[in-house]
């Protein structure tokens, strides 16, 4: 297969990591539209010309974004979520979408199982309360436990069975609400959000986002998880009712929440922010340096597979 395509444009809207941007340009002609002095004069120049696109979550690709590119044949995103791409106006267009699955999958639950430990343990709240000295004047308040409790995971796909592998190490029984009921598994099946949540103290979220499933989690599913209940969402904001979950959490109507993504990110509300018992991330689920490389290493392997009459590694069928 050949390595160099310099024929071939590609263009890069947002930043990607160091290792693959490199690839990236070494292979093709690559257009980075970030460090552009005039990114829509950089757009236009080369829009004509245009037939791969290396996206990202920042990039939101509609039909009108599409039709700027008379040329383009495949958008690859760096990412496994998708819901920012609009597949039926890239397929109605006769281009491939492609994505990253499998290389983050164990990053993002190592991610998951850290923000439920540091929520139920409070471990942020203690390490704040080492710093500021206080320890020095009393002792930290016992925490809650995982001892005993149901994990529900809502979205029992790749990355929510690495989780519940990671929750059967710590004994914590499981269960899961899928549309569609796995047959590989021994997970007890709930078949409704609500139902899983009425099954389970620890509700984690790992369902793609989109409209299917915005708001999947209300008022009633976050009240059905008790009061000792424990909210972790590593897929998308999208999913999560933010003014039920504030809700439920200024009431105790739940115990606390484990957040890496938000509704409106990186804007997070001021009142989720000004919740003492929550645990906030920044969206760095697969954010290391070897898994983000590994990612941008796939978009490349995607792009340049395409180009070279191969067809994509990973396509979203
Ligand atoms: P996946 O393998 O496709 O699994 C998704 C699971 O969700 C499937 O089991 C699917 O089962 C279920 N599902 C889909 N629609 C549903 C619905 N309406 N109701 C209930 N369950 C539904 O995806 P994945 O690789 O595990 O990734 C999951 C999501 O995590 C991604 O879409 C992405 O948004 C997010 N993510 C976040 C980060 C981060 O940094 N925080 C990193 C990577 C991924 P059925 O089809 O049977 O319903």
């Amino acid at each position: 297969m050949p390595s160099r395509f310099p024929d071939f444009r590609v263009l890069v809207p947002h930043p990607l990591p160091v290792g693959g941007l490199v690839r990236l340009k070494d292979a093709f002609d690559a257009v980075t539209l970030w460090d552009a002095p005039d990114k829509g004069a950089a757009l236009r120049a080369a829009a004509s010309s245009v037939r791969g696109i290396a996206s990202t979550g920042a990039q939101v690709v509609d039909g009108a974004f599409l039709d700027q590119f008379p040329k383009l044949e495949i958008v690859a995103n760096f990412g496994v979520g998708y819901d920012h791409i609009d597949l039926a106006a890239a397929r109605a267009r006769g281009m491939v979408v492609t994505n990253t699955p499998g290389v983050l999958v164990e990053e993002v639950a190592d991610a998951a199982l850290g923000l439920l430990l540091g929520a139920v343990r409070q471990l942020p709240q203690a390490d704040a309360f080492v710093r500021r000295g206080d320890w020095l004047t009393r002792g930290f308040p016992l925490s809650a436990s995982l001892r005993g409790r149901t994990l529900g995971v809502l979205g029992l796909g790749d990355i929510g069975r690495a989780i519940a592998r990671r929750a059967e190490a710590f004994g914590l029984k499981i269960l899961y609400h899928n549309r569609s009921r796995r047959d590989d598994v021994a997970y007890g099946y709930a078949d409704s959000p609500l139902a899983l949540a009425q099954a389970c103290d620890i509700l984690v979220v790992a369902a793609p986002g989109g409209p299917q499933t915005h708001h999947i989690v209300d008022a009633a599913v976050l009240e059905a998880l008790g009061p000792q209940g424990v909210l972790v969402n590593i897929a998308r904001g999208s999913l999560v009712d933010t003014a039920a979950l504030i809700a439920a959490l200024q009431q105790g109507k739940i115990l606390t929440a484990a957040l890496d993504v938000f509704e409106t990110e990186p804007d997070v509300p001021e009142a989720l922010r000004a919740l003492p018992q929550v645990f906030l991330a920044p969206h760095v689920g697969s954010g290391s340096v070897a898994t983000r490389e590994a990612m941008a290493g796939l978009v490349v392997d995607n792009l340049t597979s395409w180009a070279s009459g191969a067809g994509a590694v990973t396509p979203l069928t």
